[in-house]
C-alpha cells in the first residue's frame, strides 16, 4: 500500500483544515466569473468551503469568499452561489463515499 499525502485545504468559513475532496471549491475564473467547481480543476483562483449550507451562510455573512477570491462579489452572485450550493450539497454528500481515490 502506498502512503499518499492528502492535500489539505481550509474552509474559508469555519477555518477548518480538511482533505481537499471533502470541500466544495468556488472558483473565480480569469474572466471574473464565479461559480462552484465540483471537478476542482477549473483554472482560476479557488476558495474552499466544507459541504455545509451553514458554512456558506457564514462565508456570505463574513464576506469570506470576497476575501479569499480577492474580488468583491455582488449580492446576485451570492444568491446564485447559494442556490447552487444547496443543490450540490446533497449530491456532494452522497457522492463523497463513492468517490474514487484516483488522484
Ligand atoms: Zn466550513
Amino acid at each position: 500500500m502506498r502512503i499518499r499525502k492528502i492535500p489539505l485545504r481550509k474552509c474559508v468559513a469555519c477555518q477548518e483544515m480538511m482533505p481537499k475532496k471533502e470541500l466544495i471549491r468556488v472558483v473565480k475564473t480569469p474572466l471574473d466569473e464565479i461559480f462552484i467547481d465540483l471537478t476542482g480543476k477549473k483554472p482560476g483562483r479557488g476558495a474552499y468551503l466544507c459541504g455545509k449550507a451553514n458554512c456558506f451562510r457564514i462565508a456570505r455573512k463574513m464576506r469570506s469568499l470576497d476575501k479569499a477570491l480577492k474580488h468583491s462579489i455582488h449580492v446576485d452572485i451570492y444568491n446564485q452561489l447559494e442556490q447552487e450550493f444547496l443543490r450540490v450539497e446533497g449530491e456532494f454528500l452522497a457522492g463523497k463515499d463513492a468517490m474514487s481515490d484516483e488522484e
